[in-house]
């Protein structure tokens, strides 16, 4: 016989003893809730409750959760093999993978494999210096953006701006020269002077010989989705080319669709050295990154002299399951390229709404990523009223994660415009809500 219904709330209402969440603090913030299941765009707890997962459980969940042709790629690979060690050996899922990646991505034809977009930015950054080191023409600058996030790894860590979440760490952060980086939203009347600024700012950055500049193409997400245009980063390819520096684009967010194209940089029409890429990769099924690279950059890795040689390598390089389910992943986003290419579309009518709200500021909107800020006397990443927009719209079954005072949404492509529609709904509830 069964026991008396369980409070459902009371199971789990307090923090694990074992477990240290990421990015949570357990003095402040409530405990995480249990998820017992997730199909397309909705996660199933445990106390019954169903959430549309408006964020793609940071960013990786692409088509949707429990894509049913990932699921059995990753299980009949499961039973032919798990993983071997890819410094001897090679296999099919990563052959094939390789090939669809870079003829997917004309002009980078070298693909280099880790496990998350930490380690892929630390490997386009070793590459790039070792790329230096191996022609006898060490340089030694970087640079990266304002507001830029690529990891939290040391060397992904050090190209990132210095913030709050850098901060015990700052005297072991290597020196990185920053340029400004001109964010714009709809109605910007300012950005092409803060444009001119910016390029004016890399010009006088580039006079030193420099490495490698890193960017994140278009949308820059951890740094408060800011939108930069096309234009400008055209500009910026340019120059980097022109002073003889490699341009290494950071899509650990922004590829497999999430701007509206494929990759940024095509949507961007520049063409990096060296492309990081993980997040969406696997559909959000297993930790799996790439690094592309451009041939003339490996080439100068292929000597007789075994110092050339890049000494990197990561256990499960290549791992066959997270290749398993990039295919699969990959075969569904070539199918169906219209529900990336259209989702801009669905956006906007919701993000106008979201506009005529008077304590809402900067509506931007690339691809699938839609973005407003909170009206709010000090912005940042510690501001409270993310929180409380987070803890309302949740209570209404809809997961947003604000960036402090960023309000975004950046949903699975399986997300249908009903769902959409509740989610702003709950979002417009829970700005109208604000009491402070
Ligand atoms: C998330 C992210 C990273 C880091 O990826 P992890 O898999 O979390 O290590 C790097 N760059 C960008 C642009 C990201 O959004």
């Amino acid at each position: 016989m069964e026991g008396p219904p369980r409070k459902p709330e009371q199971a789990h209402a307090r923090w694990h003893p074992h477990l240290w969440h990421p990015f949570a603090q357990e003095a402040l913030h409530d405990p995480p809730r249990m998820v017992r299941a997730g199909h397309g765009p909705w996660l199933e707890l445990t106390d019954g409750h169903r959430v549309l997962d408006a964020i793609s459980s940071w960013w990786v969940t692409l088509h949707g959760h429990g894509e049913p042709t990932i699921a059995a790629a990753i299980a009949a690979q499961a039973r032919q093999l798990e993983q071997v060690i890819f410094a001897n050996f090679s296999h099919h899922p990563a052959v094939t993978l390789a090939q669809r990646l870079c003829q997917a991505w004309p002009g980078l034809d070298r693909l280099f494999f880790s496990d998350n977009g930490s380690t892929a930015v630390e490997v386009c950054l070793k590459m790039a210096l070792q790329y230096w080191h191996n022609r006898g023409e060490p340089r030694r600058q970087l640079i990266a953006f304002d507001g830029a996030y690529h990891g939290d790894t040391f060397g992904a860590m050090a190209l990132g701006a210095r913030s709050l979440f850098t901060t015990p760490f700052a005297p072991l952060l290597f020196a990185v020269a920053r340029c400004r980086y001109p964010a714009t939203w709809w109605g910007d009347d300012t950005v092409e002077d803060r444009e001119q600024s910016a390029l004016h700012h890399l010009d006088q950055l580039l006079e030193i010989p420099t490495a490698a500049v890193i960017m994140e193409p278009l949308v820059q997400g951890v740094g408060g989705m800011a939108m930069v245009r096309p234009a400008f980063l055209q500009q910026v390819a340019q120059r980097v080319q022109a002073a003889g520096a490699l341009l290494v684009a950071d899509e650990v967010m922004t590829g497999f669709g999430r701007t509206g194209a494929l990759f940024a940089s095509h949507r961007a029409d520049i063409q990096p050295d060296l492309v990081a890429l993980s997040k969406g990769l696997t559909g959000g099924f297993l930790p799996m990154a790439v690094s592309l690279v451009r041939e003339g950059v490996y080439q100068t890795f292929v000597a007789d002299n075994p110092r050339h040689t890049f000494f990197h390598g990561h256990s499960f390089t290549a791992n066959p399951l997270g290749c398993a389910a990039a295919n699969a992943s990959l075969t569904l986003l070539n199918a169906r390229p219209e529900r990336y290419q259209g989702f801009a579309d669905r956006h906007r009518p919701h993000l106008e709404t979201l506009a005529r709200l008077p304590c809402l500021e900067h509506p931007r909107l690339c691809g699938t990523v839609a973005a407003i800020d909170l009206r709010v006397a000090q912005p940042g990443y510690l501001h409270q009223a993310g929180r409380q927009i987070q803890r309302a719209c949740l209570e209404e079954g809809v997961f947003l994660r604000p960036l402090g005072h960023v309000l975004y949404l950046l949903p699975p492509l399986s997300m249908n415009d009903a769902q959409l529609e509740q989610c702003y709904g709950a979002l417009v509830r829970a700005v109208q809500g604000l009491t402070s």
